[in-house]
């Protein structure tokens, strides 16, 4: 099977491209180098996407799949090494074959930001985690801290309290939380134990992590807490590994420069969703998938709309 439109990472931006650009007429294949969803799907509950009250992040990325299952062909666990510029396009070169294709969509997303403290890796796996949706549930009736300011770090910190964890604390590093207003109530209401102006100086344990040591950034004294899991959640960066490979426009941040109809400074390489950087919604997501899914026909010879 030979395709015209080779999209890479299968979030809410890949599925959606994907949707569209079958339905303009473009012979897609969508890669994967996981099982999909990107990190919406590891979201314990979405609220603000239109349509769906509350949806677990996991369940609307499932639903997505299978509509855009309906479409594109969609390779999970084919992680794309590169990409090159060839005559007619572009060679896509995944850990398990080449593919010439006349466009590219690049949905790469981001990946989850390191604290960088000392203990981080050495607990990672035990008691340091990522993803409170994943790991959660090992730690009900046991104290865990949250790391972070924003949304995610109070979604995982109520989530957390909500699954039955005994104590939960948020840990921020300044003064006021990032998150909005709504979610910091929720919060409150819920009994998370939010500590402001801490900074985590150590994660420490023997086999499994026992302790956090902080330290207060206004006053500078040195405190301890006992916890038996930590989740951080301090903001993703982009995976632009392939962009950079193709000499791509990025902003200062390392996400993908696109214009209003997402593409790049390549043509034939557009880009959607969390690469882009912004607000980084499920629904932007899908909306600049949209837009790339319907753009990429101009490449094609077919015919492109607006
Ligand atoms: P975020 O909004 O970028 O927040 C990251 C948080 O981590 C900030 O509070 C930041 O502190 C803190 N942080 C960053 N580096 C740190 C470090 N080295 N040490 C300690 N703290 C550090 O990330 P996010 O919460 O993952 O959200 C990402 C995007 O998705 C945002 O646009 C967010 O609005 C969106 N989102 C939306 C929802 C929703 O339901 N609407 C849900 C989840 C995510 P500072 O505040 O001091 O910078």
């Amino acid at each position: 099977m030979s395709y015209e439109l080779a999209i890479v990472g299968a979030g809410p931006a890949g599925y959606s491209a994907g949707i569209y650009a079958v339905r303009s007429g473009i012979k897609t294949i969508i890669f994967d180098k996981g099982i999909g969803g990107g990190l919406a799907s590891l979201a314990p509950k979405i609220e603000n996407y239109a349509g769906f009250e509350s949806i677990p992040g996991a369940e609307l990325m499932e639903k997505m799949k299978k509509h855009a299952s309906k479409y594109a062909d969609i390779h999970f666990n084919e992680e794309v090494k590169r990409i090159e510029k060839s005559n007619e396009g572009f060679n896509v070169e995944t850990i398990h074959e080449k593919y010439a294709v006349k466009a590219v969509i690049l949905c790469t997303g981001t990946e989850h930001r390191k604290l960088e403290a000392p203990g981080e890796k050495e607990f990672y796996g035990k008691g340091v985690s990522y993803c409170a949706t994943c790991d959660g549930y090992f730690f009900r009736n046991k104290k865990v801290a949250v790391i972070g300011g924003g949304n995610s770090a109070v979604i995982e910190a109520i989530f957390l309290k909500q699954i039955g964890c005994k104590e939960v604390y948020l840990i921020h590093r300044r003064d006021m939380l990032r998150a909005e207003k709504a979610l910091e109530e929720e919060a409150r209401e819920k009994q998370i134990n939010i500590l402001l102006n801490k900074i985590v100086e150590k994660i420490d344990g023997k086999e499994k992590v026992e302790q956090l040591n902080l330290r207060d950034t206004v006053n500078h004294e040195t405190s301890d807490i006992q916890v038996d899991g930590v989740f951080i959640s301090i903001g993703e960066k982009p995976q632009n590994g392939l962009a950079e490979q193709l000499k791509i426009k990025l902003d200062s941040n390392g996400y993908i420069v696109v214009d209003k109809q997402q593409r790049t400074n390549i043509r034939g390489v557009y880009a959607a969703g969390d690469i882009t950087g912004g607000i980084r919604q499920i629904v932007t997501a899908c909306a600049e998938g949209a837009i790339a899914g319907i753009t990429a026909a101009e490449v094609l010879g077919k015919k492109y709309p607006y």
